[in-house]
């Protein structure tokens, strides 16, 4: 064969492989883009666990009409404009990549008003081509809607579990978000009922820590806020009493984006070493502060990665902190030992 330039949709669907696995990976992008564009009401209607439609409504600052098929082209982005902004970045996306990926597995709708715009404005993609672009009434904010996720690509389409299943990956990922940010409000509707809401509770984080982990949890978490070497840990350690056969209530934020990290989760469970029977879990909600130009979040399209550059230091930082928010544990262990 000769060598060939790919079109943009096969360049996209190529590209989607990486970041769309599954409904769960469209309601996380959605979300993150916006949150990036300073909604504080996001509502998410669902049917048949994501697989038959995703619709994702903001209340944030909108795109430019002129703007909607930019906004759906690949590598196009409003977050950054250089490779120094790329040291600093503090918004979730920047890759120009989640909508384009998106709407070249799906039929595909994106509606939009911004305070200035006397209309909204839809475009319309079927499949990765732009269908149409009109205007239409819409409320100040965004609506994403991705219907029959790939339909077009039928060996993804086999990948897809029961409605259940996906439905729970998407809560999963919403939990994440919502412990991340207690203080924007998340509604979910499930085959046109509601399904979940997270309230909007800024003053008390401990509330949504509540709505999303439940009680035993939220009533026994140590909470610690603890800095040094120009780091910051905050969030809530479960005692060793309320530990997990299983590593599900583990959520580690890196400058509030969730990340699994191995080195966090190797220093925590250091912290917890000889606390905790063997095949237990602690569960925690850990948020990590740290200066943008000493991370590096470009590791992974999905961004669920990030290097530091001192992952040593940060390493020692997050053992310390939690070590010695444990002594009071450690040390009733030790006086129950004694004779
Ligand atoms: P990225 O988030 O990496 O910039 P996306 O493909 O997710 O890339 O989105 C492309 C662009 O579309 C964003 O940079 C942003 O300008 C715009 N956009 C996407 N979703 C929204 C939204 N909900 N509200 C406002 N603008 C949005
Ligand atoms: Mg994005």
């Amino acid at each position: 064969m000769p060598i060939r330039q790919l079109p943009d949709t096969l360049i996209n669907q190529i590209a989607a492989g990486e970041v769309i696995e599954r409904p769960a990976s469209v309601v996380k992008e959605l979300v993150e883009n916006a949150l990036d564009a300073g909604a504080r009401r996001i509502d998410i209607d669902l049917e048949e666990g994501g697989v038959r439609l995703i619709r994702i409504r903001d209340d944030g600052s909108g795109i430019a009409p002129e703007e909607l098929p930019l906004a759906v082209s690949r590598h196009a982005t409003s977050k950054i404009a250089s490779l120094d902004d790329l040291e600093t970045v503090m918004t979730l996306g920047f890759r120009g990549e989640a909508l384009p990926s998106i709407a070249s597995v799906s039929r595909f709708a994106l509606s939009s008003r911004r305070a200035s715009d006397a209309y909204g404005s839809t475009l319309q993609v079927d499949g990765g081509r732009v269908a149409s672009v009109a205007p239409t009434p819409h409320a100040i904010g965004t609506t994403v809607e991705v219907r029959d996720l790939f339909f077009n690509v039928p060996a993804r389409r086999k990948f897809l579990r029961a409605e259940r299943t996906e439905l729970g990956h998407i809560e999963e990922w919403l939990r994440s978000l919502a412990l991340a940010r207690p203080d924007i409000e998340l509604r979910v509707a499930h085959n046109g009922k509601p399904a979940r809401r997270y309230k909007p509770d800024a003053a008390e984080p401990a509330a949504r820590l509540l709505e999303a982990l439940g009680e035993g949890f939220a009533e026994q978490a140590l909470h610690i806020d603890h800095q040094g070497a120009g780091l910051r840990l905050r969030g809530w350690i479960a005692p060793p009493a309320y530990s997990r056969s299983g590593a599900d209530q583990q959520y580690a934020y890196v400058n509030g984006r969730a990340v699994r990290d191995r080195g966090i989760a190797y220093a925590v469970k250091r912290a917890y070493q000889e606390l905790l029977f063997h095949g237990r879990h602690p569960a925690y909600v850990l948020f990590l502060e740290i200066e943008p130009a000493r991370v590096d979040v470009n590791v992974h399209p999905a961004k669920h990665e990030v290097r530091f550059r001192e992952a040593r230091l940060v390493h020692d930082f997050v053992y310390r902190t939690l070590y010695d928010a444990l002594a009071g544990a450690r040390a009733d262990i030790a006086a129950s030992m004694l004779p």
